[in-house]
């Protein structure tokens, strides 16, 4: 139970395993129980989980020629231990330290083993040359991460790892779990910052970009009327394109800017009485170039209908994202129909269109910032699309406390709602 509050509560491993070790000997009577884990190669165990009085591991470590904690054991050149313990996880046993030092298979290990044994003995009050010792693969999911050093008074048996083994194999479980869990929250931790990171350069950018359009527009209107003398035909031509394209890098920015303050939330909004009617006919003249082009025709429902309360230049703003891509994602010669309906609390537009429709799979995700359908990513990039229109239309309906959403059948057309309360 303390174990898995420890895991539930995100513990680091290294106090989940004092833990582990702290039960071990509280229930079973282990004199003593370290954690020696594997190195990522998988190749050494580590020692540094071992904790020695700093006298004690000074004179260990002049013995040793390194740290305790930084010392190191070559297991995958041990064999036997490496076999059994980390390979068949199964369990070792050995009587007094003398008999492990004579079965390390390295004479320097072997010698410096027996040379620290005193030292220990004395340092942690044990008498280790008549200790049993336990070496017992400690498991982490289906893997062993390292070995669970124990040393016992009485003469230990297979017996006695079974009875270890259950609840190791449980902590096991445990760990391998938590360990996904630790991993998916700090995911998600450098996934949040990412995210920051993304809206804040977004944000500088879009700042920094406004100064420079500004002056090239200003620059360009001057040139366009003739203050720097008078313009040739075909310059005249070239200078309105570069007016256009700067008008459209402009509309980028600001789209930009906007999705910038709401992810902010500094988005700053008037609360008048509107005519939601009065807004779609306002955007259907403006965008008339664009629907004409592709021959198709928008009707506006008219009707008597009660003012919401809100910001009627980002209502607009919704209103024209929104039936701009109505135009943009329906084929040549179709119709798109803008229709309110009247409830108790609020107003509920509709823009149905007759287009390419959009896959259920998508229809919650348009409404993320630079979201773009797959299929269409390539051809909207190119024609300039940001994936942001409809991410706005959301943030400036809630912001109003309304909602905007999104039905469509493939093939067949889309049709958008949002509302909008009457009184905030
Ligand atoms: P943009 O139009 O700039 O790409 P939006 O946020 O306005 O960005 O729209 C996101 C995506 O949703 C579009 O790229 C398009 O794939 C899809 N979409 C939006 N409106 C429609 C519609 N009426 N019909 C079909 N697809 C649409």
């Amino acid at each position: 139970q303390r174990i898995n509050t420890l895991l539930n509560m995100g513990a680091s491993i290294n106090s989940v395993l004092d833990q582990i070790c702290l039960n071990i000997m509280e229930v079973y009577h282990y004199e003593f129980a370290i954690p020696l884990l594997l190195d990522p190669s998988r190749r050494y165990l580590m020692f540094n989980h071992m904790v020695l009085p700093s006298r004690l591991a000074k004179k260990i470590a002049s013995i040793l020629g390194v740290n305790p904690v930084d010392f190191t054991y070559p297991i995958a050149e041990d064999v036997s231990l490496f076999k059994t313990v980390i390979v068949e996880k199964k369990c070792l046993i050995r009587e007094g330290l003398k008999e492990m030092a004579d079965r390390i298979p390295f004479a320097r290990f072997s010698s410096v083993l027996r040379k620290v044994t005193p030292y220990l003995s004395k340092g942690l009050h044990l008498d280790l040359d008549n200790l049993y010792f336990m070496l017992a693969p400690l498991p982490s999911g289906e893997e062993v991460m390292g070995v669970l050093f124990l040393g016992h008074k009485n003469p230990l048996t297979e017996s006695d790892f079974q009875l270890l083994e259950h609840f190791l194999d449980q902590v096991g479980v445990a760990i391998a779990k938590s360990e996904v869990e630790n991993r998916l929250r700090q995911s998600f931790k450098e996934l949040q910052e990412l995210d920051r990171m993304k809206s804040e350069f977004i944000d500088i950018a879009s700042h920094e970009l406004r100064t420079p359009l500004t002056i090239l527009q200003l620059y360009l209107e001057m040139i366009a009327m003739e203050h720097y003398g008078e313009l040739p035909e075909k310059l005249r031509e070239r200078v309105s394109i570069m007016q256009g394209s700067v008008n459209r890098l402009e509309e980028i920015i600001d789209q930009t800017l906007v999705a910038s303050r709401l992810i902010k939330n500094k988005l700053e909004l008037e609360g008048e009485q509107v005519s939601l009617v009065g807004i779609a006919t306002e955007v259907v003249r403006q965008l008339q170039p664009l629907w004409n082009a592709k021959n198709q025709h928008i009707f506006v429902e008219d009707m008597d209908l009660s003012p919401v309360e809100g910001d009627r230049k980002a209502l607009s703003t919704v209103m024209s994202n929104v039936v701009d891509n109505a135009i943009r994602y329906s084929p040549k010669g179709t119709d798109i129909l803008i229709g309110f309906k009247e409830h108790t609390h609020e107003v509920e537009c509709t823009i149905h269109d007759q287009g390419y429709g959009i896959p259920p799979e998508y229809r919650e995700k348009v409404f993320d910032e630079f979201y773009i359908v797959p299929s269409e990513t390539e051809y909207a990039r190119m024609d300039g699309r940001t994936g942001l229109g409809l991410f706005i239309a959301k943030g400036i309906v809630e912001r109003h406390n309304g909602r905007i959403w999104v039905e469509s059948t493939p093939k067949t057309g889309s049709v958008f709602h949002f509302t909008v309360p009457k009184k905030r």
